[in-house]
């Protein structure tokens, strides 16, 4: 039956950025799906734990600092430690530094591009081999943003860094279709998180936001529920190297 395949039972899911925001909200979704959870994360993740435990969801945190992709094998090493096996991976983590493109250091510049291009090839490349070994092949879902279509204002380095994963999406997506692995993006609007904490405080900014977005408010983590639950499970598994908006309509503009 269709619902069945959007069940994630007996799979194990590996969400980057999971102690807070949208990655916190995905990690809910698919422990709510049947998925038993690792969430990576710089700090305790014990909110998340508590959300997904409170439903009798399984849980459990890796502490990395997702900057350095030298930790990559060390996070595969621990979900196996944890649960044996890896299933999904939702590259989530992700960082913003808002400053006129004229005075950007290389140092910002290098940060922003390490955690969110970097550690997302590297972590999507580490775990694409434990699918292959595995051989049942896996689900990659990328968090791609309206900067992967647009260019922004004051935010150089994120908005190459998020135009680039669009396109490693597809890249990934041509090389490993055929293993059964599927490398898809979901691409979020505007959302209520510390990520646009900055924007949501410039009164003349938000208001000119809000006013663009058809469906009239931001967007919540609760928003990317349906969409990653979808692109991490068997109903997707003829959906390649695409990139769903969770927008509220905004590129429909
Ligand atoms: P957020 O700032 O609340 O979350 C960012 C997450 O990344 C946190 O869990 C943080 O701990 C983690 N992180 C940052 N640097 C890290 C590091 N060095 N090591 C380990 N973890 C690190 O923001 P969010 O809105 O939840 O962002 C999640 C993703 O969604 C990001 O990739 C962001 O670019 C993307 N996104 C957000 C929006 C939005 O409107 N909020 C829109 C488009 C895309």
């Amino acid at each position: 039956m269709i619902l069945d395949d959007f069940s994630l039972k007996g799979k194990v899911a590996v969400v980057t950025g999971a102690n807070t925001g949208l990655g916190r909200g995905m990690c809910v979704a698919l422990a709510q799906a049947g998925a038993k959870v690792a969430g990576v994360a710089r700090r305790s993740c014990a909110e998340t734990a508590a959300l997904i435990e409170k439903d009798g969801g399984i849980f459990n945190e890796i502490i990395a600092d997702l900057s350095d992709t030298a930790n990559a094998p060390l996070i595969l090493d621990k979900v196996l430690e944890y649960y044996g096996r890896a299933d999904i991976l939702v590259n989530n983590a992700g960082m913003i530094l808002r400053e006129d493109a004229i005075n950007v250091t290389e140092e910002d510049w290098n940060r922003v591009i390490n955690l969110n291009l970097n550690m997302v090839f590297i972590l999507s490349q580490t775990f694409a081999r434990q699918f292959e070994k595995q051989g049942e092949g896996g689900k990659i879902v990328n968090i791609c943003s309206m900067l992967s279509y647009q260019g922004g204002i004051r935010v150089p380095a994120y908005t190459a860094s998020k135009s680039a994963v669009l396109g490693l999406t597809r890249a990934l997506a041509n090389e490993w279709a055929a293993k059964g692995i599927n490398v898809n993006a979901i691409a979020p609007g505007y959302m209520a998180t510390n990520n646009t904490t900055g924007l949501r405080d410039d009164e003349t900014r938000a208001g000119q936001i809000l006013e663009r977005i058809p469906a009239g408010r931001w967007g919540t983590p609760q928003d990317m529920a349906g969409a990653a639950v979808f692109l991490c499970s068997k109903a997707s598994d003829y959906v390649n190297g695409f990139t769903v908006a969770v927008d509220g309509g905004w590129l429909a503009r």
